[in-house]
């Protein structure tokens, strides 16, 4: 093999490196978790817990009106029960009238009672549930935080890595014939990899055997000389 050609696919092996390293990089970058899903569940927590929230200041603000109503009506109550068992009113039918009305004053303060109490335990409850998401979502949060800063870090450093390579392949790329990178650029295109070493008398790129014929071909002629089984340039060194 001549000197020429040797240092040109060693280049080119230089290059094919590289190509490797940032695909592998890429295919990290592509595949790195940036917790959008874990934002997702705690965007959904959150809206969770404003609702729980508006809920419960509604419930209070419903307790303290039925409360004030309830007080109201007792007042009126006791003020009718007042006159009627104080003795001014004499007129039977008056009283009768007057009993009907107390009588249907105490069944609605009861009623609004019983919805204060109602109230009372739902807000308990609700109380409950909203100490739980919010348990929840800080826990949520604290993860998402940690993923979001491993992710930042990992991306900046493969970044960093990427434009390092690039770099590195600038430099390399002016060094090597054109034809042969057309040709490299092709094969890795369908391949996944344009130039194989031959070692041990086997293709690195396919694992096949590399035929006596190719072999001594590859030693002797300056021409290019591809796998007969995968197609990539193949490279040998002493
Ligand atoms: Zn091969």
């Amino acid at each position: 093999m001549g000197e020429v050609k040797r240092e040109q696919l060693r280049l080119l092996w230089q290059l094919e490196e590289i190509d490797d390293d940032l695909q592998a990089i890429r295919n990290k970058l592509a595949s790195l978790d940036d917790g959008s899903n874990l934002k997702q569940r705690v965007d959904v927590l959150r809206v969770e817990l404003e609702r729980l929230r508006r809920e419960l200041r509604e419930m209070r603000r419903e307790m303290e009106d039925k409360e004030l109503e309830a007080r109201g009506i007792e007042d009126r109550r006791r003020s009718m029960e007042n006159r009627i068992y104080g003795g001014f009113v004499t007129n039977p039918k008056e009283l009768e009238a007057m009993e009907k009305e107390a009588e249907m004053l105490r069944r609605t303060q009861d009623r609004l009672e019983e919805r204060v109490l109602e109230l009372m335990y739902a807000i308990e409850d609700k109380n409950v549930q909203i100490r739980e998401i919010e348990a929840q979502l800080k826990k949520e949060e604290r993860e998402y935080e940690g993923v979001r800063q491993a992710y930042e870090k990992e991306y900046k450093e493969l970044s960093e890595r990427i434009v390092f390579l690039e770099g590195k392949r600038e430099e390399l790329l002016p060094r090597i014939e054109p034809y042969l990178l057309e040709r490299y650029q092709e094969i890795r295109a369908r391949e996944g990899g344009g130039i194989a070493k031959v070692e041990k008398g086997v293709c690195s790129g396919c694992g096949f055997s590399v035929s006596q014929r190719l072999l001594s071909r590859l030693r002797e002629e300056e021409t290019l000389i591809y796998c007969e089984n995968c197609g990539r340039i193949l490279f040998w060194e002493e």
